[in-house]
């Protein structure tokens, strides 16, 4: 199986170069696992002058998976729209067609403290949003803003969604849902918007090939009061592209740290590309103290989701929680009487947890 690896810019290569470490350590514990590095965002720029050079098109188009770090930087914030690192992922979003977008908030016990309610609330929660990334109000036509004959102006979206495009992010979810506690809650406004409506039907018609998944129904503004007020009653969340934007955010400050937080972005085939949810962290680049947790989390979503690698991923997160367990952080995940540890350090004793 062939992984492309894209660290980008900033941290992105020092987080990826442990999550790297630690494919490399299972490819030579048996796992098929082939890895080729290439350049993106602003160093795929300054490579050939693209943020997302055609080699790198290539082999993330060859490739069974793409793990990717993070772009951007400063240094690039004054090139023109074109060549600016942002446009190098998108254009991988939209050139693979990766249409859903996975993100889980999972709290480790040891890490409770760290989110912004109250430890008991969060501690041991673990939920999955899976959010359609290509359609709705974000792409939907007519759009603009126009002048009304009189002189006003009126801005206009439209919230459009096919069928087609409903049962595939459905499927998604059911399947996600059936590879964890079998819960999976809708997420729409269909009291008041007939896309929705239709998002709503195509839910349950969806659930008739599943029935050992338990589907429900929650409107949006309830759900967003819900994961403030009960976290752990859902298991996974799926809903449309702007109320998953919305949620998913959300959801990720309940965990209080981002470096922990690790997404996956899945084609209709399962091929995808996987990614810590932060950015390039400019601010700590290059000083060995960024978390690359959520990076080498990403791995183990790769392994489970695009490399059917089920026992791999599972032996990931294991060692994972086994470092924290011990009492590793790094900077952003510290509290007084923890082992303190860099980027690299982190990597090595994930490796070490895995190995043993
Ligand atoms: P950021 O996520 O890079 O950083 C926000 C804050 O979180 C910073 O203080 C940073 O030090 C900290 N942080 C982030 N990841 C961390 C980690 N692994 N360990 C410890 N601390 C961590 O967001 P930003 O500062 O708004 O953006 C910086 C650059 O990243 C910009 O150029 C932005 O466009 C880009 N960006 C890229 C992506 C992506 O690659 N998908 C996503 C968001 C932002």
């Amino acid at each position: 199986m062939k992984v492309a690896v894209l660290p980008g810019d900033g941290i992105g290569t020092e987080i990826t170069a442990q999550a790297v470490k630690v494919l490399s350590r299972l490819a030579g514990a048996g796992v098929p696992l082939e890895l080729e590095e290439a350049p993106v965002g602003g160093a795929g720029y300054e490579a050939a002058g693209d943020p997302l050079p055609e080699a790198t098109l290539k082999l993330a188009r060859q490739a069974d998976a793409i793990l990717f770090g993070a772009i951007g930087g400063p240094q690039y914030d004054a090139l023109p729209r074109e060549k600016r690192p942002e446009r190098g992922l998108l254009r991988l979003r939209k050139e693979l067609a990766l249409f859903a977008n996975l993100r889980p908030a999972r709290v480790y016990e040891e890490l409770a403290g760290a989110s912004s309610l109250k430890a008991e609330l969060v501690a041991g929660l673990d939920i999955l949003i899976v959010r359609e990334l290509t359609g709705d109000i974000y792409f939907g036509e007519p759009r603009g803003i126009a002048t009304l004959p009189g002189g006003e102006r009126e801005g206009v979206n439209t919230m459009r969604y096919r069928e087609s495009e409903i049962r595939r992010i459905a499927q998604v979810a059911f399947d996600a849902a059936r590879r964890r506690a079998k819960r999976l809650c809708s997420v729409d406004k269909s009291n008041v918007l007939e896309t929705t409506e239709l998002w709503k039907q195509v839910m349950i018609e969806t659930g008739a090939q599943y029935p050992d998944i338990a589907l429900s129904h929650m409107y949006v503004d309830n759900c967003a009061m819900q994961l403030v007020r009960n976290p752990k009653q859902f298991d996974v969340i799926v809903t449309g592209n702007m109320f998953g934007d919305i949620l998913s955010d959300e959801a990720s400050m309940l965990t209080g740290s981002i470096g922990m937080l690790p997404s996956a972005s899945l084609d209709a085939g399962g091929k995808g590309l996987y990614e810590p949810i932060h950015g390039s962290a400019p601010d700590i680049a290059g000083r060995d103290v960024a978390n690359p947790l959520a990076t080498i989390l990403s791995a183990a979503m790769m392994l489970r989701y695009s490399l059917g690698e089920e026992r791999a991923a599972g032996l990931v997160e294991d060692a994972v929680r086994k470092v924290l367990r011990e009492g590793y952080r790094t900077a952003d995940i510290y509290t007084a009487g923890t082992k303190k540890v860099g980027t690299r350090q982190m990597g090595d004793a994930v490796v070490a947890a895995l190995a043993a």
